[in-house]
């Protein structure tokens, strides 16, 4: 689809998104798609008003109804599939079938959270006193802003969004000001389920505001936005984080991620090579969960290297819209140069580089890579830290413990797995003394997360975690309610304190 009927099948009319001050640009080809109008600075304070005026409303709705909304949005999503997917495409740049899956997972969080809108359960707990009953509440706890990376333009709001909703929370997204369309877009596909669902919506439910740091930074020392949840760069979260605690707000913080495999002498190396360069180079390397770091046992490390190498060498680079394209441009010009500054520093620690140039791919415009597979003689600076690109690091082990050391001996801590067939290596990997990271794998690579278990990462990732298990704790406030049902007043921990 050209870019015009994407933009008008989603709803968007003539004239809507030219003259703003925001210009767009596809990374597919850099061709100008939009110019979107800015949120100013001056318009932050009543975004805010109109959440928490909203919050005073959708608190005190059912939460299942709250989760008809979902359901609701989930089902305009489906039907909006395609022309969405289609957007994250041109917006982003990633392939077609990585654009719909991104709208995919959206519906399989609305499809979770409406289960979780009848499961917001409390605990009862046994009191030791006489006559008494303790138990825990959950409540809704306010506005909730959400900050959002260019990467998964659509996918982290609806993590975000679908739980925020049903615990009561109004949202206020602040997408990457390089994909600010695919959030409009999702704005009017939600506007589409609340016409449906009908006055139960308080306006102002759910914002979008459009703009760089300084928008962001609006939500981030707002006392009245209780909950702030930013996915991006850890130096963006260096920043963020500390700003929300500081004002007693709650971070949900998803970060960057430099993550590992292990592959083990026992191994499948068929299925770990088709592992490997999928979590590497699909989505050209830009998701917080791409694979950047290789620890081979030294025994089957030549074979890998040549099986991946080959591998490599045949890989479909270019338009992101073509039927058979693999991996598709990266997000801009910055994002390429920082690759080749990695590379050359890479080449300094002496590693040996092979592939990683700049290509035209037969799209003029835009910042295609061919991805690199670097061989290097042992975990330095350059591999410890995150490039937002398709760059394969690999080092050799020689025992479990020393590889897992490695995996764990960077400052980051978002994904990671293990390639092996043996019971006691893949234990020991998922044990206290393995993965120190919040996702690891067994037999499968470290991207490509379920919506259904809870999703965030440790140490510079940032602890928070969205999704599904019991990730919607976050947002809500839980309360200890005692009730004493009895006549006489007995103190916890057998005090007296008789008047
Ligand atoms: P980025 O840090 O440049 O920007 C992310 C968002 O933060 C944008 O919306 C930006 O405008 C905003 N922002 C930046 N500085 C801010 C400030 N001081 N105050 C408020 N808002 C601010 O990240 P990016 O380049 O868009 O995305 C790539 C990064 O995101 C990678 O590091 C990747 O690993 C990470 N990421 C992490 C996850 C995860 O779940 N852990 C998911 C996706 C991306």
């Amino acid at each position: 689809m050209e870019h015009a009927q994407v933009l008008s099948a989603l709803g968007f009319v003539e004239n809507e998104l030219a003259g703003g001050g925001l210009l767009v640009r596809s990374p597919i080809d850099g061709a100008e798609v939009a110019k979107v109008a800015e949120t100013p600075s001056a318009d932050m304070e009543h975004v805010i008003a109109r959440s928490r005026a909203a919050f005073s409303k959708w608190r005190v709705l059912p939460a299942p109804r709250r989760g008809e909304l979902v359901r609701l949005l989930g089902e305009e999503l489906r039907a909006a599939k395609d022309e969405l997917g289609a957007l994250v495409t041109l917006e982003a740049g990633k392939i077609t079938s990585e654009g719909a899956g991104e709208v995919q997972e959206m519906i399989d969080i609305c499809d979770f959270a409406v289960g979780l809108s009848r499961q917001l359960y409390g605990l009862t707990i046994a009191s030791e006193r006489p006559g008494h009953k303790m138990s825990e509440t959950w409540h809704p706890m306010g506005p909730c802003g959400v900050i959002t990376a260019f990467n998964f333009p659509v996918a982290v709001w609806s993590w975000n969004a679908a739980l925020a909703l049903v615990c009561g929370n109004p949202v206020i997204w602040k997408p990457s000001e390089k994909t600010p369309l695919t959030a409009l877009a999702c704005k009017k596909i939600f506007d589409r389920a609340v016409s449906r669902f009908g006055a139960d919506a308080p306006e102002g439910l759910m914002q979008v505001v459009i703009g760089g740091a300084d928008i962001g930074e609006a939500l981030v020392t707002s006392k009245d936005v209780p909950i702030l949840s930013a996915t991006g760069s850890t130096r963006m979260g260096g920043i963020v984080g500390p700003k929300v605690s500081a004002r007693w707000g709650r971070p949900i913080l998803e970060l960057g991620g430099n993550n590992a495999m292990i592959v083990a002498p026992s191994a499948d190396l068929e299925m770990a090579v088709r592992a490997i360069v999928f979590s590497a180079v699909g989505t050209a390397g830009q998701r917080c969960t791409s694979l950047r770091r290789l620890i081979v046992h030294k025994s089957i490390k030549d074979d890998l290297v040549t099986k991946l190498a080959k591998a490599y060498g045949s890989l479909p680079i270019g338009d992101p819209r073509a039927e058979g394209t693999l991996i598709g441009p990266l997000i801009d010009d910055a994002s390429r140069d920082a690759m080749q500054a990695a590379l050359d520093k890479a080449r300094s620690e002496g590693g040996i580089v092979y592939g990683g140039d700049a290509v035209t791919a037969g799209v003029p415009g835009g910042a295609y890579v061919a991805p690199a597979l670097v061989d290097m003689p042992g975990q330095t600076e350059t591999v410890k830290t995150e490039t937002f690109a398709p760059i394969l690091y690999v080092m050799e082990y020689e025992d479990l413990e020393q590889a897992i050391n490695l995996q764990n001996d960077v400052p980051q801590g978002l994904s990671s797995c293990i390639f092996t067939l043996n019971m006691r290596e893949a234990e020991t990997f998922l044990s206290a003394t393995g993965s120190d990271c919040g996702i690891a794998n067994v037999n499968i690579g470290p991207s490509g997360a379920e919506i259904g278990g809870a999703f965030g990462g440790e140490k510079e990732t940032g602890g928070g975690r969205e999704s599904g298990s019991d990730a919607w704790k976050g947002y809500m406030r839980r309360q200890t309610s005692t009730v004493n049902y009895s006549a006489e007043l007995p103190l916890a921990q057998g005090v007296k304190f008789d008047l």
